[in-house]
C-alpha cells in the first residue's frame, strides 16, 4: 500500500512551497487509497518552536490536508534512532570517529586550499589506533560504485559514492543527526513515496545508502522544484503573502488556494479548475514540472472569485463569517450571508474585500466616502433625494421590484437621468459610490434604514 508523508521542520509558518509539497504528497496517498503521514522534524531544538508547530497544523487543517497518522515528533523517537546507531556500530556499518575539531578544521582548510570539496578523509574509518572520550559516529559509506534513483519529477539521478563522505549519524553528545532520523522514520513509517523539496536532492543518495545498510526498502522519490515570485526571484515576503494562513487572513478560500497550488507546477491538459476529487483523480507525480514555477497573484484572485461564485453558499459562509468577526462586524444584523455572496461575489476578489465593501448592510455609518459625497451629494441632489425618500417611505411592499419602480418613476417625474438620482441615493444609503445594483442593495436593507440614511445624508 502507498504511504506518503509530509515532514516539515517547525522553524516557521507553513509557507506556500511547503503547502504545495504537502498537497502533492497527500494527493499521491489519496489517489492510491493509501495513507498520509504527518511528521514533525523538530530535532533542531534551537530553531524548532511550538508556535511554528501550531501554525503548521493549523495551515494543514485549514487546507483540508488531513493526515491519517501522526503527527509524529522526532524528538519523541530518540530511542529508535539510538537503537539503530548501536546496531550499525555492532555490524561495523558505522564507526566511532575521534577526530578533534582542530584536526577536522585543518583538514578542511587544506582541502579548500587545494581547490577540493571538503570531505572527511576517513582517518578513523579503519584505524585501530584511534581512541578518546569524545567521538561521533560516522556511517561507513560505500567507497565505490554509485547511487542511482529514478526521481518521479527529475528522472534518473546518479551520484558517485566517491562524492559522498562518511556522514556523521550521531553527534558527540549521542544525539542523532538529521539525515539519520529521516531514514529511520521513513523506514519505520513504511513510507513508499518521498515527496519533498529539491533542496533535499543531495541528501537522497546518503539516505539511500543508509537504508540499504539497514536492509530497509528504498522508497520512491519526487523532488519538487522551487516556487519563484512573479519577478523570477525566490518567493519571499517581498512578494506578499508566503504563509498559508496569511492567505486565509487576506480572504482566500482554501479551495482556491489548493487549486492554485496544485496547478503551480502541474497540469492536466488545459484544465484550470480542479475540485479536490478531480485533483485526486488526475494528479500524477510524473506530470509535475521540473522547472521552477512562478507565483501569480492574478491567477489566485481569479480562482478565488471563481470559488466564491460557484461553491455552494454553505461552503463559503463559515469562511465569510470568520472575516466578519475579523473585521469586528456582526453578520447577523443584515442580509443572510448566502444572499450577500450572491450579490457581491462578482464584484470582489476576496472575502476580506467582500466584508469591507459590505459593512453598510450590517452597520449604520456616520461618514461618507469623501470623493463620492463630494461628487454626488451636491445641492442639486437634494430634491431628487427628498422626493424618492418620501416615495420609498410610502411603499407598503418593500421588494426589489417596488423599489426599482419607485426610483425609475421618480427620475421620469423629475425629468432627470437615472444617474442623477441613482448615484446620490447610493451614496446616501451605502456611504460609498460602489454597491451592487441599487434596487437590490436597498431591498437588502430595511425600509426604515433606507429612509433614515437618506434623512442623514440630507441633513
Ligand atoms: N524537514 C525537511 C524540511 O522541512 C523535509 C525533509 C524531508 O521531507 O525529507 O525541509
Amino acid at each position: 500500500a502507498v504511504v506518503t508523508r509530509f515532514a516539515p521542520s517547525p522553524t516557521g509558518y507553513l509557507h506556500v512551497g511547503g503547502a504545495r509539497t504537502a498537497l502533492y504528497s497527500w494527493l499521491v496517498a489519496k489517489a492510491q487509497g493509501g495513507k498520509f503521514v504527518l511528521r514533525i522534524e523538530d530535532t533542531d531544538r534551537e530553531r524548532s518552536t511550538q508556535p511554528a508547530i501550531d501554525a503548521i497544523l493549523e495551515g494543514m487543517q485549514w487546507l483540508g490536508l488531513n493526515w491519517d497518522e501522526g503527527p509524529y515528533y522526532q524528538t519523541k523517537r530518540f530511542d529508535r534512532y539510538e537503537h539503530y546507531i548501536e546496531q550499525l556500530l555492532a555490524e561495523d556499518k558505522a564507526y566511532k570517529c575521534y577526530c578533534s575539531t582542530e584536526r577536522l578544521d585543518a583538514m578542511r582548510e587544506q582541502q579548500m586550499a587545494a581547490g577540493e570539496k571538503p570531505r572527511y578523509d576517513g582517518h578513523c574509518r579503519d584505524n585501530p589506533n584511534v581512541s578518546g572520550d569524545r567521538y561521533v559516529v560516522r556511517f561507513r559509506n560505500p567507497q565505490t560504485g554509485s547511487v542511482i534513483f529514478d526521481d518521479h519529477i527529475r528522472g534518473r539521478i546518479e551520484f558517485a559514492n566517491t562524492e559522498l563522505d562518511d556522514l556523521i549519524i550521531a553527534r558527540s553528545d549521542g544525539t542523532p543527526t538529521y539525515n539519520f532520523c529521516v531514514v529511520i522514520d521513513d523506514w519505520e513509517m513504511d513510507i513508499t513515496h518521498v515527496v519533498r523539496g529539491e533542496d533535499h536532492i543531495n541528501n537522497t543518495p546518503r539516505q539511500i545508502n543508509i537504508l540499504k545498510a539497514l536492509g530497509a526498502p528504498v522508497p520512491e522519490y519526487a523532488h519538487v522544484s522551487m516556487i519563484l515570485g512573479d519577478d523570477g526571484k525566490k518567493l519571499s515576503k517581498r512578494h506578499g503573502a508566503v504563509s498559508v494562513m496569511q492567505y486565509r487572513d487576506d480572504g482566500y478560500l482554501p479551495e482556491a488556494v489548493l487549486n492554485y497550488l496544485v496547478r503551480l507546477g502541474w497540469s492536466h491538459g488545459d484544465q484550470e479548475i480542479f475540485s479536490v476529487d478531480e485533483m485526486i483523480q488526475y494528479f500524477s507525480l510524473d506530470d509535475v514540472n521540473k522547472a521552477a514555477s512562478a507565483f501569480n497573484t492574478e491567477k489566485l484572485n481569479w480562482l478565488n472569485q471563481h470559488y466564491m461564485k460557484s461553491l455552494p453558499a454553505d461552503a463559503v459562509v463559515p469562511h465569510l463569517t470568520w472575516h466578519f468577526r475579523d473585521q469586528g462586524i456582526d453578520p447577523s444584523q443584515g442580509p443572510a450571508l448566502a444572499d450577500l455572496i450572491a450579490m457581491q461575489a462578482d464584484r470582489v476578489k476576496t472575502l476580506k474585500e467582500m466584508v469591507a465593501t459590505s459593512r453598510y448592510f450590517y452597520e449604520d455609518f456616520s461618514e461618507f466616502d469623501a470623493d463620492a459625497a463630494k461628487k454626488h451629494l451636491r445641492p442639486v441632489a437634494k430634491e431628487p433625494l427628498l422626493v424618492v425618500q418620501q416615495r420609498l417611505a410610502a411603499l407598503t411592499e418593500w421588494t426589489q421590484e417596488t423599489i426599482h419602480e419607485t426610483i425609475q418613476k421618480t427620475a421620469t417625474d423629475l425629468d432627470i437621468g437615472m444617474g442623477k438620482i441613482g448615484m446620490p441615493l447610493r451614496v446616501a444609503v451605502t456611504g460609498s459610490g460602489n454597491s451592487p445594483s441599487l434596487d437590490l442593495t436597498l431591498a437588502h436593507l430595511t425600509q426604515q434604514q433606507v429612509v433614515e440614511r437618506i434623512e442623514t445624508a440630507l441633513a
